[in-house]
């Protein structure tokens, strides 16, 4: 068979191609993708929350700012 990846000619039962290094087993393929996919929708989550937390902040400065100019707090 032909490796999909480099389309060198390799034995029909490799699992691995010996040309480029590829593994052609989906089985040893999927959890390298799957932890870099999990790894990278974590970050994404911790992103998003960092910034809702920054946007947060800035509202409340804001509102604060806002409320003090108006003279509303009165401490
Ligand atoms: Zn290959």
């Amino acid at each position: 068979m032909l490796c999909p990846y480099c389309k060198s000619e390799i034995p029909d039962d490799a699992k691995k191609c010996m040309n480029c290094g590829e593994w052609l087993d989906p089985v040893y393929r999927k959890p390298k993708k799957e932890e870099q996919s999990f790894f990278s929708a974590f970050s994404e989550t911790v992103i998003s929350f960092l910034w809702f937390g920054f946007l947060l902040v800035i509202a409340a400065i804001v509102v604060y700012a806002f409320l003090d100019y108006n003279g509303m707090i009165n401490w």
